[in-house]
């Protein structure tokens, strides 16, 4: 049954794009205004339906949902032309008389598949790429997070050409039937593990995937940072919905003799963003469902926290907890935390922090707190990760040109403005010629012509 949903969601998009129905830029950018109706109409649906999967903050859910897709729309629109237009580049000697460009050609029909986190965003923003480079789509929103699956599900045939954008609900049956099928690209958003499955299944057809995976995000915090406004972003980009985002700092690594301190800091900004009591916070988070609220109980398992560790599973709360004394052995440094558990591990130097980030996979993104230039750049230098910023957490993701993805085992191609299009794009090369001249120096017999070509060729 799920094989049959799967061809069935497939067949009419792959005869609308072998049609060249998604081939004029003026139909890509009528389904774009058209995805923007579909948010900027049901902005309170998306609210309610935001509230009731995760518990998501209104200010949360419009920032880091809605207005992302809606800037996202904007941007695209307004660079689609200058995107899709051919790029000319330089003809050898050899090949004159021609002319050489790279044309951007659609993919085709594409899937993209999408985690609960942030069930609207991380569907929508694949989206805009794929729709601005002209590919016919299935979308495949998380099960984990059904509200806003009913939604999307909902809204999208009401808006969008049905022809070119489909959804197909449902967890793992429903994902592995689409799997089964033959895509021209996958776009993957989820964990490791899950996106191991998914590359296998596209290696079958040998389909092109993007891989937006997760892992363990360093924060480096030296000696020298400014602590007030570090403790302010880290406890920001940490408790922000509620841990459970892709780049949230996982852990701390700081300098013994600013530990103190930054707990300091870091208890009072907690107070500060989320009162004494957060469970009575409208500002903050729940845990998606009981089954990962118990995991990361789990991992608080006896620790004694610095901050928070009161948990309610009947209203999956976890208070935004702070731990100390934690070694790189407990269970907490084991697996990506995904949840508003920070544990803070001391280091003797960047050296050593450094050193402690290369002992582990490749991270989505790192973050250095410093007010010393050359110790970022020092960091930046000898550490790979997707992204990084310097004195800030989370924000790299919101610079359209900036592109979003990860390295080694927290992801494979990236996303975001440009890059979208380019993801869901084919760079086809063309060499365009004239019949004349025809010099008949290249045609065998070649007796006799290896001198003419060494100097024509170089
Ligand atoms: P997940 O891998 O469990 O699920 C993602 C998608 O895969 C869902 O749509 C789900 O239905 C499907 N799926 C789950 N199991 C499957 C299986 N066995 N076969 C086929 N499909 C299956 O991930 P999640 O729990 O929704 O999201 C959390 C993870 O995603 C974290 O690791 C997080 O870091 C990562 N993430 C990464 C980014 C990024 O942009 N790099 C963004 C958000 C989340």
């Amino acid at each position: 049954m799920e094989a049959t949903l799967a061809a069935d969601a497939l067949t009419p998009l792959r005869a609308a794009f072998e049609r060249g129905k998604t081939r004029p830029l003026a139909f890509r950018r009528q389904q774009l205004e058209a995805l923007r109706r579909l948010i900027t109409e049901n902005e309170e649906r998306f609210f309610e339906a935001l509230a009731k999967d995760l518990g998501k903050p209104t200010v949360e859910a419009y920032a880091s949902e809605l207005a992302f897709i809606l800037e996202d729309i904007s941007y695209t629109l307004k660079h689609l032309k200058e995107w899709a237009r051919p790029e000319k580049v330089k003809t050898p000697l050899v090949h004159a008389i021609g002319r050489s460009e790279i044309l951007r050609e659609p993919l085709g029909v594409v899937l993209v598949i999408g985690p609960w986190n942030y069930p609207v965003q991380l569907v929508f923003a694949p989206l805009v790429g794929a729709i601005s480079a002209g590919n016919c789509t299935v979308l495949k929103p998380s099960e984990m997070t059904p509200a806003c699956s009913d939604l999307i599900a909902e809204l999208v045939p009401k808006y969008l050409d049905p022809e070119v954008v489909r959804v197909v609900e449902g967890g793992i049956p429903e994902t592995s039937a689409l799997l089964e099928e033959r895509w021209d690209y996958i776009f993957f958003t989820g964990s490791t593990m899950v996106g191991r499955i998914v590359y296998l299944a596209a290696a079958k057809h040998l389909t092109p995937v993007t891989l937006e995976l997760g892992g363990k995000s360093p924060c480096i915090v030296d000696a020298t940072c400014d602590l007030q406004t570090t403790a302010r972003r880290i406890v920001w980009g940490k408790f922000f919905n509620a841990g459970q985002t892709c780049v949230a700092p996982d852990y701390v690594l700081c300098h013994e003799k600013t530990e103190g301190p930054l707990l300091e800091a870091m208890r009072a900004a907690v107070t500060e963003f989320y009162g004494a009591d957060p469970k009575a916070s409208p500002d903050f988070g729940r845990i998606v469902n009981e089954r990962h609220h118990e995991r990361l109980v789990g991992l608080l398992g006896d620790a004694k926290p610095v901050v928070g560790g009161d948990h309610d599973v009947s209203q999956r709360y976890l208070a935004p907890t702070i731990l100390s004394g934690v070694s790189a052995e407990d269970p907490i440094m084991q697996e990506e935390i995904f949840g508003p558990i920070l544990p803070v591990l001391t280091v003797g130097s960047i050296d050593e922090a450094i050193e402690f980030v290369n002992a582990r996979e490749k991270p989505l993104a790192l973050y250095v707190f410093t007010s010393d230039n050359s110790n970022a750049d020092r960091v930046l230098a000898r550490t790979s990760s997707g992204g990084a910023c310097v004195n800030e957490t989370l924000a790299h993701l919101a610079v359209p040109e900036l592109p979003f993805g990860g390295v080694g085992g927290s992801g494979l191609g990236a996303y975001h403005g440009s890059h979208s299009f380019e993801t869901f794009s084919h760079r086809k090369s063309v060499l365009r010629r004239k019949t004349w001249p025809d010099l008949k120096l290249r045609y065998p017999p070649y007796e006799g012509k290896l001198g003419k070509i060494r100097m024509v060729m170089g």
